[in-house]
């Protein structure tokens, strides 16, 4: 391997890629390349103190959570849709797990306080049925969480909560549907939980019903708070 620097036999077959634009990276790039990284910006400004969505004029929540009681106690993402939703879409879809490593930085960078004040006991990805994990090959929440507990010193609980309903993809659904379709999808695999403050990681945030029903099951099994981390957000 010398003659290759630091650069492995696996990644001339199975070249590591940008997250943006999806070209090879060079030896020296870690996640993006030269030409993508000065696109990438935060979320800034004021955001919905529970769901992370930019807001407008100081608001204190965004529309979406003002008018009803969430089941989470709140969330953060880094990025937008507009900027990061191509890229997620081949995280989850186009065999690109190795994006996982670059949107566990954003989330924790731009979100370190926010972490250290929720102050989790575990992260807990959102499972995926195992049918659907076995056409995929791996789960992209849990690869996302798993990164992002490499950087905080979190433990990573993939295995608490399985997802025992093979439910449809919620993006063909509108708010309603998705609230049906994930109904019952989860169990917690402990009768008791130890654990006061957990955060659930998952890619997107879309209407918070995914997040609602692990919730749910989570509180159930004695967790007391329940937040989310996800890249970005979609528009409902
Ligand atoms: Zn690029
Ligand atoms: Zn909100």
């Amino acid at each position: 391997m010398r003659l290759l620097g630091h650069r492995s036999i696996v990644d001339l077959f199975f070249p590591k890629r940008c997250v943006l634009c999806d070209g090879t990276l060079s030896g020296e790039e870690e996640g993006i390349c030269g030409g993508c990284i000065g696109k990438i910006k935060y979320i800034e400004g004021d955001v919905c103190a529970v769901c992370g969505r930019t807001v407008s004029d100081n608001a204190e929540l965004c529309r979406e959570c003002a008018g009803r009681k969430r089941g989470f106690q709140g969330g953060r993402f880094p990025l937008s849709y507009e900027l990061i939703g191509d890229s997620v879409f081949r995280f989850k879809y186009a065999n690109r797990p190795e994006y996982g490593a670059f949107y566990a930085r954003c989330i924790v960078e731009r979100w370190r306080e926010w972490i250290e004040a929720v102050d989790p006991d575990a992260l807990i990805p959102v499972p995926l049925h195992k049918k659907r994990f076995n056409k995929r090959g791996y789960n992209q929440a849990e690869i996302l969480a798993k990164e992002i507990s490499n950087l905080i010193n979190v433990p990573c609980l993939p295995d608490l909560v399985s997802r025992v309903k093979n439910t449809a993809p919620q993006k063909r659904f509108d708010r309603k549907q998705r609230q049906i379709n994930v109904k019952k999808a989860f169990i917690v695999n402990e009768n008791s939980v130890k654990l006061s403050t957990v955060i659930v990681v998952d890619d997107i945030f879309t209407t918070g019903s995914t997040i609602e029903a692990l919730s749910d099951v989570l509180k159930k099994a004695g967790v007391k708070r329940v937040y989310f981390l996800t890249i970005t957000a979609a528009e409902t």
